[in-house]
C-alpha cells in the first residue's frame, strides 16, 4: 500500500519551527505537489516521509504502517534530487543496478553483505545476477534510456541523467516516489518535456509520488492535487483548478498565478444573492462569492477580465471605466495594464493575428463576470 497520512507533524530544528501542524492525507497512486516559496518546509517535511528527518511530534504513515520508528532504508521509498546524485565513474546500467545492490547489502546475511560490500568498495560494479541484469534493463526500458546503458553520466544531458535517476528510483519498486525539485537544473525547453515524461511515467507505474517545487506552473501542470505550504504550514490543499479558481487566501491567490487583489467594502447582497461590493470611490464590483465580511480582499484574474473597447458595452454588466496605460505583447496573449481611477488592473486577452494591439492611451470597458469576483 503506497497511501502516504501525516499527522500533527511538527519540526523544529534548535528552536526554531519549520513545520507546524502538517496533516495530510496521500491516496496511492496520487501525484501530490508540495508547493511554496523558498524556507517554506517542502523539503523538511518530505525528508520527514523518507526518515531522514526525525520529526519533534507528530505522526507518518505509509501504508497502514506508522513509520515514526522506522529507518530510512526500511520505508520503501525511492528518492530523485534535483542533482541527479549518480555516481559519476558508474555507466547508466550500474548506475541503476547499484541501488538494488545496496538493498541486498541491508537485506542479506553475513555473507551476501561481504560479497556486496566486495562490490560497493570496487571501483566499477562487477558482474550483477540474471534477475538484477533484467530488472535494471526493464528499468532503462522504462525511462527510454535502454540503449545508453553503456554510458557514463558525463556523456548524457541532463534530461537523460534524471531520467536514469527516475530509474535507479523505479528499480527498487518503491512504496512512494519522492521527488524534491528534479527539474531545476534543467533549463526551461527541457523542463516542459520532462515535466510530461515524468507524469507519464508516474501514470504508468501508478506510484504514488510527492513532489516538492517552488514552481507553481510545475505543481499545477503535473499534480493531482497540490499542497502551498507557508512559513512551516500547509495552507491550502486542492486540485490545481480550484487553488487556481478559489483560492482560500491571497497567499495562495497570489503564488498560484498572477492576480488582481484591491481592498473592498461589502455593501450589501442584491436579490440575486450577489454582494455588491466598493472597491474604491463610486466603484462596485458583483461577486457571486460568499461572504460574512465587511472588509475584503477582492481577487480577479486578469484572464477573468474582458477589455471592450468603450462603444461595445452596456452599462450594467459589472463593467468599470478605464484607460491603457501600458500594452505588453507575450506571444500567445497580450498583457494591458489598465488605469481605473485610482485602481490599476492587469488585464490578458488573446492575441488573434491580424487583430491591432491596443495603444497606450486606449478608453477601454473591463467586463468582469461576477462568478470570477473571488472576495476573501
Ligand atoms: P527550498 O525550496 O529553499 O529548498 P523548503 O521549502 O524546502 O525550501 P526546507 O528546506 O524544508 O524549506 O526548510 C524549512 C526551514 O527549516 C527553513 O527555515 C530552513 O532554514 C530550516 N532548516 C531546514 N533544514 C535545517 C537544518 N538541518 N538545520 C537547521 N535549519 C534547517
Amino acid at each position: 500500500m503506497g497511501s502516504v497520512k501525516i499527522e500533527h507533524l511538527n519540526k523544529q530544528f534548535n528552536g526554531n519551527t519549520a513545520l507546524e501542524d502538517v496533516n495530510l492525507e496521500i491516496q496511492e497512486g496520487e501525484f501530490f505537489a508540495l508547493l511554496g516559496p523558498s524556507g517554506c518546509g517542502k523539503t523538511t517535511t518530505m525528508r520527514c516521509v523518507a526518515g531522514f528527518e526525525t520529526p519533534t511530534s507528530g505522526s507518518i504513515y505509509i501504508g497502514d504502517r506508522n513509520v515514526n520508528q522506522i529507518p530510512a532504508n526500511q520505508r520503501n521509498c525511492g528518492m530523485v534530487f534535483q542533482s541527479y546524485a549518480l555516481f559519476p565513474h558508474l555507466n547508466v546500467f550500474e548506475n541503476v543496478a547499484y541501488s538494488l545492490n545496496i538493498r541486498r547489502f541491508y537485506e542479506g546475511g553475513f555473507g551476501t553483505k561481504l560479497s556486496t560490500l566486495a562490490h560497493l568498495l570496487n571501483r566499477r560494479l562487477g558482474k550483477v545476477d540474471r534477475a538484477t541484469e533484467q530488472k535494471v534493463r526493464d528499468a532503462l526500458d522504462f525511462v527510454e534510456l535502454g540503449h545508453l546503458a553503456d554510458r557514463l553520466p558525463g556523456q548524457l544531458s541532463g534530461g537523460q541523467q534524471q531520467r536514469v535517476a527516475l530509474a535507479r528510483a523505479l528499480v527498487m519498486e518503491p512504496a512512494v516516489l519522492l521527488m524534491d525539485e528534479p527539474l531545476s537544473n534543467l533549463d526551461k525547453k527541457l523542463r516542459n518535456v520532462m515535466r510530461v515524461t515524468i507524469r507519464q511515467i508516474q501514470q504508468k507505474v501508478g506510484i504514488t509520488t510527492i513532489f516538492v517545487t517552488h514552481d507553481q506552473e510545475e505543481a499545477m501542470s503535473m499534480a493531482d492535487r497540490v499542497a502551498v505550504m507557508h512559513g512551516g504550514r500547509l495552507v491550502q490543499v486542492d486540485t490545481p483548478t480550484a487553488l487556481y479558481s478559489n483560492p482560500t487566501n491571497k497567499f495562495v491567490a497570489d503564488f498560484v498565478g498572477s492576480s488582481n487583489i484591491l481592498n473592498g467594502t461589502v455593501k450589501g447582497v442584491n436579490e440575486s444573492g450577489e454582494t455588491l461590493i466598493e472597491i474604491g470611490e463610486n466603484r462596485f464590483l458583483r461577486s457571486t462569492y460568499p461572504t460574512n465580511k465587511k472588509d475584503v480582499e477582492v481577487i480577479i484574474r486578469p484572464e477573468s477580465i474582458r477589455l471592450l473597447t468603450s462603444e461595445k458595452a452596456a452599462d450594467d454588466e459589472n463593467i468599470l471605466d478605464g484607460t491603457i496605460e501600458l500594452s505588453t505583447y507575450l506571444g500567445p496573449t497580450i498583457r494591458y495594464d489598465v488605469k481605473v481611477g485610482e485602481l490599476r488592473f492587469e488585464v490578458d486577452t488573446v492575441f488573434e493575428a491580424g487583430s491591432p494591439i491596443l495603444p497606450s492611451g486606449t478608453t477601454v470597458k473591463l467586463q468582469i463576470d461576477p462568478n470570477r469576483v473571488v472576495a476573501l
